[in-house]
């Protein structure tokens, strides 16, 4: 298994059922702070970021959060903090990801079901 949590473990009809909606479009994704480890779900449509896991209405336009951890107040890395070009010491493991209150956003239930969806849109 990918040590870092992949996007489409992402459980997408939990953070809804939350009330973390916001347009419809959603595009979901974890990072954190390489300074504190402080880890954030953004949705990377509306760039907006998810600061609370027991309240995903609490929320920040990313750019905030790039310019201010709220775990230390540091500036995040002025690279992707998402996707196939985010550098290692944003991404996610799923070690990490355990250890906080964001563990039930992605599990590895919702990866597997993902995959086999995404296989047979291949036409695997
Ligand atoms: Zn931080």
């Amino acid at each position: 298994m990918d040590l870092f949590v992949p996007d489409y473990a992402i459980d997408t009809e939990e953070i809804y059922s939350r009330g973390g909606r916001n347009f419809g479009d959603e595009s979901f994704a974890l990072f954190k702070c390489p300074g504190c480890w402080q880890v954030y779900l953004i949705d990377e449509s509306a760039d907006v970021v998810y600061l609370d896991p027991k309240d995903v209405t609490s929320r920040l336009p990313a750019e905030r959060v790039r310019r201010e951890c709220v775990g230390c107040g540091a500036a995040l890395p002025d690279e992707p903090l998402s996707g196939s070009s985010a550098p290692d010491e944003v991404r996610v493991t799923w070690d990490q990801l355990r250890a906080t209150r964001w563990a039930w956003v992605a599990t590895v239930e919702v990866m597997l079901r993902n995959q086999k969806r995404m296989k047979r849109e291949a036409g695997l």
